[in-house]
């Protein structure tokens, strides 16, 4: 049915903004069809994104007691890289404390490896089945604009298709962002998807940009046993994040033993020797220095990806970094032309595109949809994790608005306290006035589980009061929020 039969939607992408939208798409009724070119589904998020870098399933199969392999085959295993090293960490540093012994701990990077391709290969063997499940068209090719409703393909198999929609979605999504002289070879020295597919840890480390996914990805190879410099030009780390949060959690990544170089230009390059040398520069000018390292990781964040696509053959807008121009509808400039996900100017964010995917498709089956990005929660997946939603302190300051602040520590929560994980606070922002919560910052383990409880208080425009008045559980880790909560117009109890 992808020939000259014409679709309802056709989506362009199959990443988490393309398929959730060509699901939703065809739950409304809607004919559907969506191209990758990927010859996979699940985008960046899923191929060489969120997923392999992140936990899926946390219970080994076997523990030897003698000597702890990391990463053991298990009956349906989808482990992948941020859990897989977090536990050989725990394994190695604490264990003993816990009176758990074991005898020599390693690290076996193929077979890790090859746990996070088994977990990447199962999700995205299961969207294709969501596909078929709802009757979804899939096409697996390049795709390119004819015209506003024509989209010619060539296949994977290498034929080529024309496909037909009255209604074309956008969501090719991003791409690496390179750096002026430095060629990414994804193997000394390599973008995300390399350091995600390293075959033996880097004795040194240098990360350019620390953002989300550089310390992500710092943060595995470190825990590994590599030692990890990040280089960044701004002064701080992660800008977007509440600055007290910043502070505590560029300490708690110091205590593990990565090394930050900020305010710090990367001038060249060499890669002629054994391993890389870097020239570094004061962002401001001055002395040079060296550094070297066996991988450079460039992690200096993500471009929006149109190449091919042909989008000047129908004359849609982009704007000067390149994404799509759309309206509060997904609407390009061009009619009956959308565009979603990372391409589009917002957070680049897996589940920002999803929602954004589901919005559009109502949009076009004529019901209303809704994305507020003010909402969208941002988490980074280190340990303890960082987790915020709505606007930092400093952006209080910066409108003029009059607030409250409510924190506590996991140092004064009981469940924190008896699994030793203690690190880390609740910080919630109020508004002075009527003690609606503007903001709430997370930094705690499993503080990407936490946070949705702020979420929901902030979409549904509680206040500080309506969360501290709900009964939590006991013992915990969602107790800090309360008392966190309570601290805004109150006092807090256990502190
Ligand atoms: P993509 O996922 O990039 O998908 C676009 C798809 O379109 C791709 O599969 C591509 O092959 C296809 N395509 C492009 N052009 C064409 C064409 N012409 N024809 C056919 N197909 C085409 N986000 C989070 O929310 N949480 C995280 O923890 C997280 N971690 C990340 C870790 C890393 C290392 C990286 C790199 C990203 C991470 N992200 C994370 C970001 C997340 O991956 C993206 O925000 C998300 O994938 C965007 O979804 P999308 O559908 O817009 O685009």
């Amino acid at each position: 049915a992808s020939g000259s039969e014409e679709n309802d939607v056709v989506v362009i992408g199959g990443g988490p903004g393309g398929y959730v939208a060509a699901i939703k798409a065809a739950q409304l009724g809607l004919k559907t069809t969506c191209i990758e070119k990927r010859g996979t589904l699940g985008g960046t998020c899923l191929n060489v994104g969120c997923i392999p870098s992140k936990e899926i399933h946390p219970i080994p199969k076997q523990v030897d007691c003698t000597c702890l392999v990391v990463i053991l085959g298990s009956p349906n295993p989808v482990w992948a890289l941020l859990h897989s090293s977090h536990m050989y960490h725990e394994a190695k540093h604490s264990f003993a404390s816990h009176g758990v012994k074991v005898g020599s701990v390693e690290v076996d990077v193929p077979a890790m490896m090859a746990q996070k391709d088994k977990a990447v290969v199962n999700l995205t063997k299961g969207i294709e089945g969501l596909l078929k499940k709802n009757k979804v068209n899939y096409v697996k090719g390049y795709g390119k604009f004819l015209s506003p409703s024509e989209i010619s393909v060539d296949t994977i198999e290498g034929g080529n298709t024309v496909v037909k929609g009255k209604n074309i979605i956008i969501a090719t999504g991003s791409d690496v962002k390179s750096l002026p002289g430095i060629t990414i070879d994804e193997e000394r020295i390599v973008s995300s998807t390399g350091a995600l597919a390293l075959k033996e840890i880097p004795k040194k480390l240098i990360v350019i940009g620390a953002g989300y996914i550089g310390l992500e990805m710092g943060s595995v190879w470190g825990r590994l046993g590599s030692e990890v410099t990040v280089v960044e030009f701004a002064p701080d780390i992660v800008p977007t994040m509440d600055g007290e949060i910043r502070k505590q959690f560029q300490r708690s990544l110091e205590k593990q033993k990565m090394k930050f170089m900020l305010k710090t230009k990367v001038v060249s390059v060499d890669t002629t020797g054994n391993g890389v040398k870097l020239t570094l520069e004061p962002a401001a000018g001055g002395d040079q220095t060296t550094l070297e390292a066996d991988v450079v990781l460039v992690s200096a964040g993500r471009i929006p990806f149109t190449a091919g696509l042909q989008l000047d053959k129908i004359g849609v807008e982009t704007d000067k970094a390149g994404r799509i121009l759309v309206n509060q509808r997904f609407a390009t400039n061009v009619p009956g032309v959308y565009a979603i996900g990372d391409v589009i100017p917002g957070p680049m964010l897996a589940h920002k595109a999803e929602e954004d995917g589901v919005a559009c498709v109502e949009y076009i089956a004529g019901k209303e949809g809704h994305v507020d990005y003010d909402l969208v929660p941002g988490v980074c997946y280190t340990h303890p994790e960082v987790a915020s939603v709505g606007r930092t302190e400093e952006q209080l300051k910066t409108l003029g608005v009059d607030y409250r602040v409510g924190k506590f520590p996991f140092l004064a929560n009981s469940r924190a306290k008896a699994i030793d994980d203690a690190e880390g606070l609740v910080k919630i922002l109020a508004d002075k006035e009527t003690d609606r919560i503007l903001g709430v910052h997370i930094m705690s383990p499993n503080a990407g589980e936490l946070i949705h409880e702020a979420v929901l208080a902030l979409q549904y425009g509680a206040s500080s009061e309506d969360i501290a008045r709900t009964c939590h559980a006991h013992p915990t880790m969602s107790e800090a929020l309360k008392e966190a909560a309570m601290a805004t117009y109150d006092k807090a109890i256990h502190i």
